[in-house]
């Protein structure tokens, strides 16, 4: 066959999570009539007509966290980050809609040093949580480090060195490709010190010196783990195989309102509301998630965000998109955005 047919066709998975109504919307009662007739379909009532979008999971409002990760496929990037590919998860969604929910967890949880409840794990920590155990089975020598960031106006933000208070610059070089100039890597040795590091990035972003409520919605918070491992040849004990994977989750800037609550789908992508890089985002995996177009050009250098992502959306490894709506009727505009904005990702 040609080229494009040999491809495997799953490097891009998309699953839909609808979150619960909260307390504000069950006492409004204000949910919109949709009905999920199974296997990955979700058909939504939008202005009197029922639309239909079809993905590779759909997670009803009942769906836990457990169940987030152990039906999302996530397992798999972990595997395959471990041996030397690049994986990444990203959540997207309006604000409000459960991206930190599914990520991270109840976003409340790093307020005041608080407790983290193991049950409310996002897909984070539990792929956290497999990677290490993964790792702990075996043999041969492995480095895992952190960094995390956050991109917000086309500008890169260190969480983890937040006093430092400084744009970072993307730039790129042959051997590197791109990457973040004097980002900090934070080693890490047991699963303890990357949750240390998930905990000060997530407080970071919430109590930064920016301070606004606004700025989460329109950032995306970014968390890369770099994994080396060298492991010993089984065919010659004298040769070492030494591989490096990458491991990144995103938390992406809403997915906001727009003006036109009839809008199309062009005129979302054209609206000012919508950030930057999540059109980029949207038009480099909408071409990457066509087998046709995957080895044409690929606008990656548009924003920051997708520079960033570039070697792992076009490499080998498999990305997750994890589309967050909410059940509420008053959201439904919004709703439809997210689902156009997930099927773009992948033509099922
Ligand atoms: P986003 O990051 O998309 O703006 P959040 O994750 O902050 O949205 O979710 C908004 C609120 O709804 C938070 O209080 C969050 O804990 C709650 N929430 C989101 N998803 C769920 C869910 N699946 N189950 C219970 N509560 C949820
Ligand atoms: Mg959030």
């Amino acid at each position: 066959g040609t080229e494009a047919s040999d491809e495997p066709d799953d490097h891009i998975n998309v699953v839909l999570r609808v979150r619960p109504l909260n307390m504000q919307e069950l006492t409004r009662r204000d949910v919109f009539h949709s009905s999920f007739p199974g296997s990955g379909t979700i058909e939504v009532d939008h202005n009197s007509s029922m639309r239909s979008f079809t993905y590779n999971v759909v997670f009803e409002p009942e769906a836990t966290q457990e169940d987030l990760f152990d039906h999302s496929g996530v397992r798999k990037l972990v595997d395959m980050a471990m041996n030397g590919y690049a994986c990444t998860a990203l959540a997207f969604g309006q604000t409000g809609s459960g991206k930190t929910h599914t990520m991270t967890g109840p976003p409340q949880q790093f307020q005041d040093g608080k407790q983290i409840d193991p049950k409310m794990y996002g897909l984070i920590q539990r792929s956290l949580f497999y990677l290490f155990k993964q790792l702990e089975q075996q043999s041969g020598s492995k480095r895992i480090r952190a960094s995390y960031l956050e991109i917000y106006n086309e500008q890169v933000i260190d969480l983890l060195n937040a006093n430092h208070g400084k744009y970072l610059q993307v730039r790129w070089s042959k051997n590197r490709g791109f990457y973040v100039e004097n980002l900090f890597l934070v080693e890490c040795e047991t699963v303890d010190d990357l949750m240390v590091v998930l905990e000060e990035g997530m407080r970071n972003r919430q109590t930064g010196s920016h301070g606004l409520n606004e700025f989460s919605s329109r950032s995306h918070s970014m968390l890369t783990l770099t994994i080396d491992s060298e492991q010993t040849d089984p065919d010659d004990e004298n040769l070492a195989i030494t591989k490096r994977g990458k491991l990144t989750f995103v938390d992406l800037a809403g997915i906001e309102k727009v003006k036109d609550s009839n809008s199309t789908a062009e005129s979302l992508f054209e609206s000012n509301n919508i950030n930057k890089s999540l059109l980029v985002l949207g038009n480099c995996i909408a071409s990457l998630g066509d087998a046709k177009k995957r080895h044409g050009h690929i606008p990656y250098r548009d924003s920051k965000l997708t520079k960033l992502l570039a070697d792992s959306l076009g490499g080998n490894g498999v990305t997750l998109m994890v589309a967050c709506i909410t059940p509420s009727s008053h959201q439904v505009s919004e709703t439809m955005n997210t689902l156009r904005y997930a099927s773009r990702a992948k033509k099922i």
